[in-house]
């Protein structure tokens, strides 16, 4: 029986981590759950599953948790709120796997204490990478923390490495593995088609109409940008350790093949499947094992066609913006997360047109990618920096 922490519980990923535990109750134990403020949710999944402890950032949504499960005696969860409780459920000694989904850069230091007291992490929340590359990747090696990637590309790419490479992430050698380099894959979102001369009048709505996946609303609107696709190419540098020409991004609009590896023979090695998070959530639970998922089984039949194109920067200049930070350096990527997480809620909340999130996160970047980091505590510090200075271009933005 695993003891499984569900960082982000609520959420997207997190509701369909717990459909996959619900599906193999005799491996996976809940041991906690963790989230931010939906107390409806995670009242009804403590009653589901009956964690030792449930953690929410608001102390209000946590009172709520807790009045409630009074109600229901059999129920022995905790209910605890604030920062150092989601540490705590993340690095408790009674945790064997910790599943990081909480969205954007709320999850880092969470995700970090599980890897700093060496849990098993299933990682959903690329963001954390972004922020802190290899500090990240050497906090796991230090501890001998296993990462298992959950998006969807990186799950693909990493079922599709040898055997060897996949017991060495954050520090591959994909050339002795003699692999040319791999394809990460993108819908190309929404917007793919639209005009270009209409994207300036792009409303929250449209943007959160995602053509193949069904997310949470950052991550939706990051795939619209295609900033999403950058986030997963800095992802997929810091997991699978590679140099620029072993990194290449192709639009494929059906979303079936999640991402492919080149071996320098010629073959391809891809992983395919329908657009469910609940696939790559799976592999990486019961790795090496396969468990079911309740994702449907792929019907080739019915599948019209599968294409793939080379991304056009002028339409997605955020994915120009993501990859040119991957290999400015740390302070590049670390601002770019800030000023993207500002620029996108700004957007959601109407303050901002749709263009002007590459606006601020271009002029961020140019004004931080100088700076220096050496420590997670010099990565909050420019994180928070570049959020105030993002805040201060919406402010002058503003409609
Ligand atoms: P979501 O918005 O649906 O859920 C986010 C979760 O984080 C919720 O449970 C929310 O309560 C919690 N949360 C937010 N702020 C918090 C805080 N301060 N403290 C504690 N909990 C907090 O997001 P999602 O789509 O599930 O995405 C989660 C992460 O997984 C993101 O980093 C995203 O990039 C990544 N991801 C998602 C998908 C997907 O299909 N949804 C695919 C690949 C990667
Ligand atoms: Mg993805």
């Amino acid at each position: 029986m695993e003891n499984l922490t569900v960082l982000g519980s609520t959420g997207s990923i997190g509701q369909s981590t717990l459909d996959v535990v619900r599906r193999n109750r005799d491996l996976f134990c809940v041991y906690a759950l963790g989230a931010g403020s939906n107390a409806e949710r995670m009242i009804s999944d403590c009653i589901e599953f009956n964690p030792a402890y449930a953690v929410l950032q608001q102390e209000s949504a946590a009172e709520k948790v807790r009045t409630e499960l009074k109600n229901h005696p059999e129920i022995r969860t905790e209910v605890l709120s604030g920062s150092d409780a989601l540490n705590s459920i993340a690095s408790a000694g009674e945790c064997d796997s910790v599943m990081a989904a909480i969205v954007g850069s709320a999850g880092l230091v969470s995700a970090l204490a599980a890897v700093k007291s060496g849990k098993k992490l299933y990682l959903a929340n690329k963001e954390s990478l972004i922020m802190t590359g290899h500090l990240f990747i050497d906090a796991a090696r230090k501890s001998n923390s296993q990462i298992l990637p959950v998006d969807s590309e990186h799950n693909a790419i990493f079922q599709s490495l040898p055997e060897s490479e996949q017991h060495r992430i954050g520090f591959c050698d994909l050339e002795k593995a003699g692999i040319s380099h791999v394809l990460l894959t993108g819908s190309g979102g929404p917007f793919r088609e639209c005009p270009l001369e209409q994207l300036e009048s792009v409303t929250p709505a449209q943007a959160l109409a995602h053509p193949t996946w069904s997310m949470g609303p950052k991550i939706t609107v990051d795939s619209s940008t295609m900033m999403n696709k950058g986030f997963e190419f800095i992802e997929a540098k810091w997991l699978f350790n590679l140099a620029n020409s072993q990194i290449k991004v192709l639009v494929h609009p059906q979303s079936v093949v999640h991402s492919m590896v080149q071996y320098v023979d010629g073959s391809v090695i891809a992983e395919l499947g329908n657009p469910d998070m609940r696939t790559p959530i799976a592999r990486v639970m019961a790795y090496p094992n396969r468990i079911t998922s309740g994702v449907e089984p792929m019907d080739f039949v019915k599948l019209s066609g599968l294409t793939f194109m080379e991304p056009d920067y002028n339409r997605y200049p955020c994915l120009k913006l993501a990859i040119d930070s991957c290999w400015s350096g740390q302070a590049a990527t670390t601002a770019l997360n800030a000023a993207n997480e500002v620029a996108v809620y700004a957007f959601l909340n109407g303050r901002i047109a749709y263009l002007d999130i590459y606006r601020v996160c271009a002029d961020t970047v140019a004004r931080f990618d100088s700076d220096s980091i050496a420590d997670v505590d010099s990565v909050l510090d420019l994180h928070s920096r570049a959020e105030v200075f993002a805040s201060q271009l919406v402010s002058r933005i503003l409609r």
